[in-house]
């Protein structure tokens, strides 16, 4: 059994900045849950203060999407009963930028329900999102990002000149349990997409989903890859399970494991915002709390990709009652 005298070694070397190793990774996800919380917690607070950081996003093309992920509502494999609809205006993105601006987001994320935008099949859409991005730009002081699936260096650097500097493109999940997930694509397409955004300079925030059947092994080697490709932001889902997907029947996962594994993601990478994404609510219930006290400094916040989230009063309130406040982590 490890015992606590580990745990707090490996507190003292993520205090110095640095991750744990992946052997030491995986012996604290044998460690007391408790112990292994309270150690990530400090480090979050002594290594990056008690800001939390706050983004938002809109759903800008809803359904009909090609690929099957097995978790996802808007895959067109599925018979959910998700809404459907074309490419949003760019007007129409450009309200919901600054209702989220309003709601105190710090950063607005516009989400295509797509394997990716793909500008030579779709030009129009691709066309609409850069204009989206220098609306935004010009009519709001949110920072925009963008989550587009599978991008080619020219879409990239293309997003680049529009004013997009940060982008979203999960994991999903360990490289290992990915085909349990996703037959339609690989993992490596993932990783090619989040290196393509990260070449054309942009900030990558990339993360998995907890609950896909995946073990707490499975999340420790997903951290370790999060780390390797070097993302700034991991945001972390907890799978919400949709009736129609394969996923529908899962058994939720426990809020301790929950706890436990976005502390294990505080040792792994203990400089960096780990945010705590969809699902929270259904998921955590009154317990989200705590999951900013196991090392968390990020939520999404406002709706969902296809449900909806806590009002913006709420996770403020929440947010304040673990002694910790919104903040632009950059
Ligand atoms: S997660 Fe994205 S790529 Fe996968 S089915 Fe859903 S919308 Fe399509």
């Amino acid at each position: 059994m490890v015992d606590e005298t580990f745990v707090a070694r490996m507190k003292e070397k993520a205090l110095g900045g640095k991750g744990v190793t992946e052997d030491e990774a995986y012996r604290l996800a044998e460690a007391p849950v408790d112990a292994v919380v309270d150690a990530a917690d400090e480090v979050r607070e002594r290594n990056m203060g008690d800001g939390v950081d706050t983004c938002s996003i809109v759903n800008a093309k809803s359904g009909g999407c090609a690929e099957d992920c097995g978790f996802c509502a808007q895959s067109a494999h599925f018979d959910t009963d998700v809404d459907r609809y074309d490419f949003l205006e760019p007007e129409e993105i450009l309200d919901a930028a600054k209702r989220a601006e309003e709601d105190g987001a710090n950063r607005f994320g516009i989400v295509v329900a797509e394997r990716g935008i793909d500008k030579e099949k779709r030009p129009e859409e691709f066309e609409k999102v850069l204009e989206a991005i220098r609306l935004i730009r010009d009519e709001t002081d949110i920072e925009p990002d963008a989550s587009l699936g599978l991008i080619t260096p020219e879409e990239a650097d293309a997003l680049v000149e529009a004013g997009l500097q940060h982008f979203n493109h999960n994991i999903e999940t360990a490289p290992s349990f990915f085909d349990n997930v996703v037959s339609t694509h690989d993992y490596e397409d993932r990783v090619r997409a989040i290196e393509v955004a990260q070449e054309a300079g942009m900030h990558v925030c990339a993360g998995v989903i907890f609950g896909m059947g995946e073990n707490v092994e499975h999340r420790v080697e997903a951290a370790l890859e999060l780390r390797d490709i070097d993302v700034d932001t991991v945001p972390i889902n907890i799978l919400n399970p949709v009736p129609g997907t394969p996923f529908e029947d899962y058994a939720k996962v426990t809020v301790e494991e929950i706890l436990q594994g976005v502390a294990l993601y505080r040792f792994i990478m203990p400089d960096k915002v780990i945010r705590l994404t969809g699902g929270r609510e259904e998921n955590l219930k009154d317990r989200q709390g705590d999951v900013l006290r196991a090392g968390a400094n990020g939520l999404l916040v406002g709706d969902y990709l296809t449900t909806g989230g806590q009002d913006a009063e709420g996770d403020e309130e929440m947010i304040e009652s673990v002694g910790m406040e919104i903040q632009d982590m950059g």
